[in-house]
């Protein structure tokens, strides 16, 4: 989940079709599967790449409520993308929290992503200020990535689905 246009849509195709869309219709919200092979566990996987959560923010509470890990992504050529997160964040927690089960520790499997990493020159959002978002979130993992260069594409769904196993 993140803002439009931050690379959503590429980092899932890279991820399923092992190829970088230079342009993908913004406004598909689709499923992809793949199987994932983590620590010795293979597992099959649904990613859903969502898109325009402003008009649709029933289906986006559904997807939160039936999601099991979630990929929080912003561009670090733009400081506004990092900034959505917060609310997409609290949305997913409130309703995490919701179906709660009294007395069992549960983690909502999440993972902060600045993607378009190699686009250097436009940089906006240095390391430390994601570092201190992801710590504000009780330490989430973060993950700077390229969809382009193919960058930690992997290493995102490997780390959500290792927090998915444990949860
Ligand atoms: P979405 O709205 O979050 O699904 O964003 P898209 O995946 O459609 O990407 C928006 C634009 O950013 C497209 O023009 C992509 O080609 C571009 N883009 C996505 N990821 C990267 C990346 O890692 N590097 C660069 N340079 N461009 C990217
Ligand atoms: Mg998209």
């Amino acid at each position: 989940m993140g803002g439009g246009g931050v690379g959503k849509s590429a980092l899932t195709v890279r991820f399923v079709h092992a190829m970088f869309v230079e342009k993908y219709d913004p406004t598909i919200e689709d499923s992809y599967r793949r199987n994932l092979t983590v620590d010795g566990i293979t597992v099959a996987l649904e990613v859903l790449d969502t898109a325009g959560t402003e008009q649709f923010m029933s289906l986006s509470t559904l997807y939160m409520r039936s999601g099991d890990g979630f990929l929080l992504v912003f561009s670090l050529t733009s400081v506004e993308s990092i900034s959505e997160l917060h609310t997409i964040r609290e949305q997913i927690m409130r309703i995490k929290e919701a179906t709660l089960i009294p007395g069992k520790e549960q983690r909502v499997p999440i993972v902060l992503v600045g993607n378009k990493l190699d686009l250097t020159h436009e940089r906006q959002v240095s390391r430390e200020v994601a570092v201190h978002l992801s710590r504000s979130w009780g330490g989430v993992p973060y993950y700077e990535t390229s969809a382009r260069k193919e960058i930690n594409v992997n290493a995102i769904f490997e780390d959500v689905v290792r927090q998915m196993i444990k949860a």
